[in-house]
């Protein structure tokens, strides 16, 4: 059955979760940890509806393809439909915001950027999306204000703050809508901090969000199997 995006309230979403649109190196810092250069416009790209599960169940690490690292990362959802659209209208379409892990299969995908192949293997596997519910978003908040961070076994491991992207939310959202129509149940990710590594096994995982004056925040606790 498709993933239904859902609100903190309990009220899913009126679409099944479509396309999830994603940036890479969006965070200066967390291209500089992967020795990656800085981009001059967004590396883009696409995780299937099916690679989303529940934040809140246990998360399944999946084993036996080398190291399986967490990405905490913002996640938006989208209201309306946007095809080339200007960044204001963009992020007015945002109709809830939330958190995301980004799982990549690291070596896997080291392996495939030393051929230049594409990553889809590594980073578009059932249940290579964790996702949250989302606060609801009535108007667009002020994006460099949010911040957000994850806990493994109560030690700070990222932390991410919306001043600190390359392509903030407005420019980013009406980039993405110049090469995928973004659809409402489309999830947006806008790409993670510094801090990322191997998701252990057994470990509790505790994801915050601070969304503003406005808005209420996430406080989101979850293990991983063992
Ligand atoms: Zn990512």
């Amino acid at each position: 059955m498709r993933f239904v995006p859902r609100f903190t309230d309990g009220r899913s979403f009126d679409q099944p979760l479509g396309k999830i649109v994603c940036v890479g190196r969006n965070y200066a810092d967390h291209a500089k940890e992967l020795d990656n250069p800085v981009p001059s416009a967004p590396l883009l790209f696409i995780k299937p509806a099916t690679s989303a599960v529940a934040l809140d169940k246990t998360l399944k690490v999946p084993g036996e393809r080398g190291e399986v690292h967490f990405e905490t990362e913002l996640a938006l959802l989208i209201g309306e439909t946007l095809a080339g659209a200007p960044p204001q209208a963009a992020e007015n379409a945002v109709v809830g915001i939330g958190l995301a892990l980004d799982l990549t299969l690291r070596d896997v995908q080291a392996r495939l950027k030393e051929k230049g192949h594409p990553w889809e293997i590594a980073k578009a596997f059932d249940g290579a999306c964790p996702l949250s519910s989302f606060v609801a978003v009535v108007s667009a908040p002020d994006w460099s204000a949010l911040t957000f961070s994850l806990d493994i076994d109560g030690e700070r491991r990222q932390s991410g703050r919306g001043s600190d992207m390359l392509f903030a939310v407005p420019a980013l959202l009406a980039e993405m809508s110049r090469h995928f129509t973004l659809e409402p149940g489309d999830v947006v990710l806008t790409g993670t901090p510094a801090g990322v590594g191997p998701l252990p096994g057994g470990a509790e995982l505790h994801l915050a969000l601070e969304a503003g004056a406005t808005y209420a925040g996430l406080n989101i606790t979850t293990r991983t199997a063992d």
